[in-house]
């Protein structure tokens, strides 16, 4: 996974290298130097933090958890970056996943840079206790390089709001006087949570879809009819038509996007499958979503897995096995659970014409090739996932001036950050031959490197 982003952002330096309007002052030896360093800067973690969170069970059994925070880059603003808790959290997927929040910061232009943290755990093997102990103790381990001004965590997998006032409440007792509400994201609105950030990542994800598909497609599609370029031909072909929609993972992400999807006015979608760490739900006639979150709810996030629990609540679908999802017939499939998901083995049974990575990394190199080839548009993760980094900063914001806006202003100023963004990366990738992700990578690295070589940072 880390190759991956190491090689686009290197395939983005050497396109780069080779435009004239990009940095004209750098000539010669000194501009092939400069980008050297530019490489070795944005392929390479400033620190890599990782301890051992020692905790005592219930039972009396003592722990020793693997627990990271990755900084990779802060040229834009303090580090930013979610904690996971997932037992697959391992070093090298904590920096990759650092280095795409600096990518994604870069992209629309959120003043941080890029972070990330992780805890080697199962969350659903520990009581509410112990959790609780290992989110003071991650405070303590990493106290040193944390703070509002420093590093700003918020939650990623297998964590949320309830975690983060626990961090920010440790933070707070072992940090007199610090500015505390700024210091971690993704808290309750009554602990200084902004309105709107639970919801964020999944309606921007939704959103850049919509915006793509829908509005840019409509307001540019006589241009778009003219062009070569085989993603215009996709998007062409699937604008004004009802679409059928999956959506892989039924968290946070996954289980807001296919809300918006269900609820979409613009677009006419059905969402025939949804899945998540145990199941696929399928129904050709659309699934009854709101319902489907009312059990997650009380259901410690799992959707129903038998015949029984889905007729107490009289969803009507089949159930399947958990990859299934990847390999449906259906126009677009929206990845909302964990990296790697579409590869080199099922690469070539992906049926959707067009896939939205809700989640961080869900597509290798690999597959991302086969399927750009083939004209399959695939919205990237530092494009689509960035509405929860986006109202992060609005709260973080929020809390420095203790002032609070409403759940309709923070969803509007997310909606016109997106925006933004899609207008200055859309006609690009509709006029050149590069897949979506290569275009949102050479605009990060463009704005990154303009800033390092002001600084005064390359070698
Ligand atoms: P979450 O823990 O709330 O939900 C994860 C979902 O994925 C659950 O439904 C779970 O059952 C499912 N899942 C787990 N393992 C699976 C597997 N092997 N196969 C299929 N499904 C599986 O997490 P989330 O916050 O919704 O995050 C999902 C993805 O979105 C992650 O990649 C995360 O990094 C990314 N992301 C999250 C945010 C955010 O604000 N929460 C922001 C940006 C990116």
């Amino acid at each position: 996974m880390e190759e991956q982003t190491r090689s686009i952002v290197q395939q983005s330096l050497n396109a780069l290298l080779g435009n004239e309007s990009f940095l004209p002052e750098l000539q010669g030896d000194m501009r092939k130097t400069a980008f050297t360093s530019l490489n070795a800067i944005l392929s390479t973690p400033n620190q890599i933090h990782k301890s051992f969170l020692r905790v005592a069970l219930e039972g009396g059994e003592v722990v020793r958890i693997p627990s990271y925070r990755v900084h990779h880059n802060d040229a834009l603003g303090p580090y930013k970056g979610g904690i996971r808790f997932h037992e697959t959290v391992n070093e090298e997927d904590v920096v990759n996943l650092a280095f795409l929040m600096t990518l994604k910061n870069a992209l629309h232009n959120v003043p941080f840079g890029g972070s990330k943290g992780g805890i080697s755990i199962n969350p659903k093997e520990f009581s509410e206790k112990e959790l609780q102990l290992i989110c003071v103790n991650y405070v303590r381990y990493f106290n040193n390089v944390l703070g509002p001004d420093k590093d700003i965590p918020a939650p990623d997998v297998g964590s949320g709001e309830r975690e983060m006032d626990w961090m920010m409440a440790e933070y707070k007792k072992i940090n007199p006087g610090s500015q505390y509400l700024g210091s971690f994201t993704g808290k309750s609105i009554v602990n200084g949570g902004s309105l709107g950030r639970r919801e964020a990542t999944g309606k921007g994800v939704y959103f850049s879809f919509r915006y793509l598909l829908h509005d840019y497609v409509i307001a540019n599609e006589k241009a778009l009819a003219t062009s070569t370029n085989i993603f215009a031909k996709t998007a062409l072909d699937f604008m004004n038509r009802p679409l059928t929609v999956a959506v892989q993972g039924f968290g946070n992400v996954g289980s807001v996007t296919a809300l918006e999807a269900s609820q979409c006015k613009y677009i006419h979608n059905k969402v025939v499958a949804v899945s998540d760490r145990n199941v696929t739900l399928f129904n050709a006639d659309g699934l009854d979503i709101p319902a489907l979150i009312d059990f997650i709810a009380k259901n410690q996030g799992d959707l129903p897995t038998s015949v029984e629990q889905l007729t107490e609540i009289s969803v009507h679908a089949e159930i399947q096995s958990r990859e299934d999802i990847l390999t449906m017939n259906v126009d677009v499939l929206f990845l909302a659970a964990l990296e790697n998901q579409l590869h080199d083995h099922n690469k070539t049974e992906v049926k959707a014409r067009i896939i939205v990575e809700g989640a961080n990394a869900p597509t290798t190199q690999e597959a991302d090739d086969y399927l750009s080839n083939k004209g399959v548009i695939i919205i990237p993760d530092i494009l689509a996932n960035a509405g929860g980094v986006i109202v992060s900063y609005l709260e973080w914001l929020q809390g420095r001036e203790t002032q609070f806006y409403t759940e309709e202003q923070v969803h509007n100023q997310l909606f016109d950050k997106m925006k933004h963004t899609l207008d200055g990366i859309l006609p690009q990738y509709f006029g050149d031959p590069f897949p979506l992700r290569q275009n949102c990578y050479i605009h990060s690295v463009t704005r990154l490197s303009t800033v390092l070589y002001k600084q005064g940072q390359l070698y």
